[in-house]
């Protein structure tokens, strides 16, 4: 496969055979990768491998459940008509499987038999999941005091969990101590997470008969989603399947908005105290912060934040319509309620609706 590792901050360059996960100047480390790719060699498989033309593994590697080609629906919100994709209709209940089945074959090729991952939850539960599926040793940190439900599962996966105190920053600390022994596949540094994100698009773009819509909403955390979604409309763009970038929405919450924060020169928020609902997008410090201001600035795209209430709102509306996501997945939803009135046909409005309400019940029993 024709692809290396180039650091976009000092521009080293490294090979895409080699265990390494961040540059020696301490920066990410982003894939170069010219994909190729023609609509008659598509296969009939129904999943994400589907897009193995653009994927840069061996699909001999492939760590799979068939997973991915998630169902793309029509809905309304606050009277503005939605698509909805329904990502958290993977094996473990999130959209992170994506990023976790590209990373893990990934690992599987470099001969990896050990990993470490920090998480929030989610990825946690992904990379777990694929971890056992690949027969590879996976240590999670996670910050004490999140959702338990997550934290449950990943550990149910044979996961060897490291509950760390403090905030997430504590716990990338501890688990960059941990890495000294094995690989870092952490979701938030690694890009070839963001190649597995990346055929969220590819099936959205298939499933709209080859075109793109004109606003997608994503709950912003560490930018994984939204990197990969502009990662695959570049290469779209380039590839001629589109002709246009549509305007990339990112939803934070009021609690902990480090993007628009950064775009208004504010200092940012590091408060822990008041935790938002959303805590799967309560990072204070995305690795790849500039990255995504750049992508949602160039799609002339926006920075909208969503407070608690409202994101409840959100969550018992998508519940009422028979879509049971968690709070985190909500906060997108909520985010459309600012576009109320604002955006009509022939408009084409995506949300990724990204985690399974599932996960959060007990969150959630409290809000009923
Ligand atoms: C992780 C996560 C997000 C945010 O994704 P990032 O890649 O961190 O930006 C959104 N929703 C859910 C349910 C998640 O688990
Ligand atoms: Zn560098």
């Amino acid at each position: 496969m024709n692809s290396k590792f180039i650091c976009p901050s000092c521009g080293a360059e490294y090979s895409t055979e080699e265990p390494v996960w961040r540059c020696n100047c301490g920066s990410y480390l982003d894939l170069f990768f010219k994909p190729k790719f023609e609509k008659k060699l598509l296969s009939n498989e129904k999943t994400l491998w589907r897009y193995s033309q653009v994927l840069p593994v061996d699909k001999r590697f492939a760590v799979t459940f068939d997973e991915g080609y998630t169902p793309l629906i029509s809905s309304d919100f606050w009277g503005i008509n939605v698509l909805c994709k329904l990502d958290f209709m993977f094996p473990t209940g999130s959209f992170k499987d994506r990023g976790a089945a590209l990373l893990i074959a990934k690992c599987k090729e470099l001969g990896i038999t050990e990993i470490v991952e920090d998480s929030s939850g989610n990825s946690a539960c992904s990379i777990s999941a694929y971890c056992a599926r690949a027969g590879i040793k996976a240590n999670i940190y996670m910050p004490a005091g999140n959702s338990t439900g997550k934290a449950v599962q990943a550990k149910a996966y044979g996961s060897t969990i490291h509950l760390v105190q403090g905030n997430r920053e504590d716990c990338a600390n501890a688990a960059l101590e941990g890495a000294k022994k094995s690989y870092y596949a952490a979701h938030a540094w690694n890009p070839y997470f963001l190649q597995g994100t990346k055929t969220v698009i590819y099936e959205t773009v298939e499933q709209l008969g080859w075109d793109v819509p004109d606003y997608i909403f994503v709950p912003v955390g560490s930018g994984t989603l939204l990197l990969g979604i502009y990662l695959g409309l570049r290469e779209l763009i380039s590839l001629s399947i589109i002709d246009k970038m549509p305007k990339l929405i990112a939803v934070q919450s009021e609690k902990c908005s480090p993007l628009k924060d950064y775009v208004e020169g504010k200092k940012g928020c590091n408060s822990i105290s008041d935790k938002s609902i959303a805590e799967g997008i309560a990072i204070h410090k995305p690795v790849r912060l500039t990255q995504i201001v750049n992508a949602v600035t160039e799609s002339k795209g926006d920075f909208v934040t969503v407070d608690d209430s409202t994101i409840i709102v959100a969550l018992k509306e998508s519940a009422h319509q028979g879509i049971f996501i968690e709070p985190t997945s909500a906060a997108a939803i909520a985010a459309l309620k600012q576009y109320a009135g604002k955006i009509s046909p022939p408009s084409k409005v995506l949300v990724i609706l990204t985690g399974s309400g599932l996960k959060t019940t007990a969150t959630i029993e409290k809000l009923l």
